[in-house]
């Protein structure tokens, strides 16, 4: 069942460790099929070396696993409640890389100071709250997942526009087109990151790039008048 899915999903997963994103297990990878309403993630504490297609667990939409024999990664929830929020996105990354995690820790935004970032992010990835202790006990990844989705809906951000959160006193997760739209998004939100950090120092009174260069690189990749890349037939 959804072997491509399954296949890409293990790609992106095993390419964690060799991003530099992640040590141990600190990361995970999902990706959705949206015609028939599943979605896959690497399964919990699984070794990203030993992971293989057939390891991939498969979920529906109200979280029921309907292929795999492990337990799936402990971040599914969060995973699931963008999945049922945003129905353009398809793939999930969630890692606790370092820049991008130095963020979130300091309880800091991110705003665009350059054009990498604006490749990517059409302005600031926001810094979403940190959870309370009543929804900690109720189900802190499900809870992980909703804070997220009401920041972007209360603040007017558009999800596709900025794929990517810093979650207060936790880490980053990113989202795209797919599983590894996700991670390289995440991998552009860390050099951003770093890149920020660096150019903070280096000139403490750095400002935010200028918005007709921002929208200039946004654009010229996404949405209706894209021409970056090659035309897909
Ligand atoms: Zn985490």
């Amino acid at each position: 069942m959804l072997e491509q899915l399954r296949e890409e999903i293990c790609e992106a997963n095993r390419r964690l460790p060799k991003t530099g994103l992640v040590v141990l297990t600190w990361g995970n990878v999902s990706g959705i099929d949206r015609a028939q309403g599943i979605f896959g993630i690497k399964p919990s504490g699984v070794d990203y070396r030993k992971l293989e297609p057939s390891d991939i667990m498969l979920l529906d939409l109200d979280g029921k696993v309907v292929e795999g024999e492990l337990n799936p990664s402990s971040d599914t929830k969060t995973h699931l409640e963008l999945y049922r929020a945003w129905p353009e996105i398809g793939g999930i990354t969630h890692t606790h890389s370092p820049a991008a995690t130095s963020l979130a820790q300091s309880g800091r935004d991110l705003p665009c100071y350059g054009t990498s970032h604006a490749d990517h992010f059409h302005g600031t990835v926001p810094l979403c709250r940190a959870l309370t202790p009543d929804e900690i006990a109720e189900d802190y990844e499900k809870n992980t997942g909703l804070a997220i989705v009401d920041h972007f809906s209360r603040e007017g951000i558009n999800p596709v526009h900025v794929p990517g959160v810093l979650q207060l006193h936790h880490a980053p997760f990113t989202w795209g087109k797919n599983a590894c739209n996700s991670l390289d998004n995440s991998i552009a939100l860390e050099m951003s990151a770093r890149m920020a950090i660096d150019g903070l120092l280096i000139n403490p009174g750095m400002e935010p790039i200028p918005g007709h260069i921002l929208d200039k690189h946004f654009l010229r990749k996404h949405g209706p008048g894209a021409y970056y890349g090659q035309q897909e037939s």
